[in-house]
């Protein structure tokens, strides 16, 4: 039984799908800029969802959109437009904005093994559907027409604000601007009528405009899902408007509740507190490079804490997941081609703990403290196998050889020939120079081997 904490009802419940395929939506990123590690830890989160999933044997449909249009800076349509600054920014097209970061994006969850939906859809691709959908919004009641857009209207939909808690997305929402023709000042925009300037503007029935943010995951879910999705995920910041507003779109024009496991995970924090640009603390996957970690290390990192909490980021945690995972490979190696076997009895039990850890809301420290134990065991040719297939829930390299760096390389090749011309001073000099890089050598008659220390 799996089980899975759900935003809606506010209660961990078991998992039972719609049907046989798991239909799963996970809000993409905005492609103005790198995605941050805080980005990188809501994909992590959506990986840790499928490959769970898969682990139990379930098939997955899942979709994410890439927000390519520019919308508005703040979830509450004000502000402003993000992929326009970044086209000033950059001196470039929006479409090129668009394109040069969403390979970036593609790039990154690549770089973290994360496991991708089946469909990616930017909301440029689904204009058409997009004003079919808002078409059938308005046709129904739901929504009105302004000068400026076209509103949906809250007070049409009783079920408003049951995600985030009415209170709070209005709350949230506080900042709105004055706008008399809106029958609510909550009441969110569908289609933006832009005025000559604006760059991305397509034809619709109201105009020329483009779509509001919202509106796209509500279309893009229901083109490639249907009216029935199991779980959405995003980051918390999502909870209170964007996917409040994914709801009342939904949900009105399929006239049934259409999402029925909302999954949010928390932020990531850094040094203890809010990631900003005027922070200097918006780290890529390349800012830790630069700093010696792979991405792997993030992985990893991602593990030690529950989804539901926030995860506090330094580069010392880091460090000390970079170790973690370093000593886990080694364990995990030392098992490989052991010649052991521990009985079956045991085999199954660790089985049977760590898909209890996993099925339980994702409960990945407690899995990996599974591993942990398991590893202890003496050095058997089984548990290297069930580690290889617990690895399909995980996503590590473990196998993946050393790739021993061209400096390297070649300061050991200066040392053989400084062994071979009797200059052992010289020898013995690279060989400690060598080793404080993080390597060892070990001649025999043949020649020479480096590995990693
Ligand atoms: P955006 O491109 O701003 O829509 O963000 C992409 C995803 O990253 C969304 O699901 C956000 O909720 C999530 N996100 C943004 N910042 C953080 C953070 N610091 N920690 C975790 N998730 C985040
Ligand atoms: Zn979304």
């Amino acid at each position: 039984m799996i089980k899975f904490f759900n935003s809606l009802t506010r209660q961990k419940e078991e998992f039972i799908p719609y049907g046989k395929v798991v239909k799963m939506y996970s809000c993409g990123p905005t492609v103005y800029s790198y995605p941050h590690i805080g980005n990188m830890r809501a994909y992590l989160f959506m990986d840790n969802i499928r490959r769970v999933l898969k682990y139990n044997g379930y098939e997955i449909d899942g979709v994410m959109n890439i927000t390519d249009v520019g919308h508005l800076t703040s979830d509450a349509d004000e502000g402003e437009d993000k992929m326009l600054v970044a086209s000033q920014r950059e001196h470039k097209s929006p479409w090129e904005i668009a394109k040069f970061y969403t390979d970036i994006f593609f790039n990154e969850t690549k770089r973290l093994n994360i496991d991708m939906p089946e469909h990616i859809a930017p909301a440029t691709s689904v204009i058409e559907d997009i004003i079919k959908f808002v078409q059938g919004l308005i046709d129904k009641g739901y929504a009105y027409i302004t000068s400026k857009g076209v509103y949906f209207d809250i007070e049409k939909f009783p079920g408003y604000g049951k995600l985030g808690g009415a209170v709070d997305s209005k709350k949230a929402g506080a900042r709105i601007e004055v706008d008399e023709e809106k029958h609510n000042p909550y009441d969110f925009v569908l289609w933006v009528k832009a005025p000559k300037e604006h760059i991305m503007q397509w034809d619709s029935p109201w105009g020329k405009g483009y779509p509001g943010w919202h509106i796209e995951c509500s279309v893009i879910g229901n083109k490639f899902l249907g009216e029935y999705i199991d779980i959405h995920t995003g980051g918390v910041d999502h909870k209170t408007i964007h996917h409040e507003n994914e709801i009342a779109q939904s949900d009105s024009l399929c006239s049934h509740q259409v999402v029925k496991f909302w999954m949010h995970v928390e932020f990531l924090q850094v040094d203890g507190g809010k990631m900003g640009k005027s922070l200097n603390n918006m780290y890529t996957l390349n800012d830790l490079k630069d700093r010696g970690f792979e991405s792997e290390d993030f992985r990893y990192f991602y593990f030690n804490a529950h989804y539901s909490k926030q995860q506090n980021f330094t580069f010392e945690a880091l460090k000390g997941a970079q170790n973690g995972l370093k000593a886990f490979k080694n364990l995990v190696l030392s098992h490989k081609n052991a010649g052991g076997q521990v009985n079956q009895d045991k085999i199954q039990l660790y089985k049977e703990e760590f898909l209890q850890a996993i099925n339980d809301d994702l409960n990945m420290p407690k899995a990996l403290a599974v591993c942990q134990k398991m590893l202890k065991e003496e050095k058997s040719d089984n548990i290297y196998q069930l580690m290889l297939d617990f690895n399909r829930v995980l996503g590590f390299n473990f196998d993946k050889e050393e790739k021993i760096p061209d400096e390297i390389l070649q300061l050991a090749m200066l040392r053989w020939q400084a062994k071979q011309n009797k200059d052992f001073a010289k020898a013995d000099s690279l060989r400690q120079e060598i080793l404080d890089k993080g390597y060892v050598i070990k001649d025999s008659k043949e020649g020479y081997v480096v590995n990693k220390a």
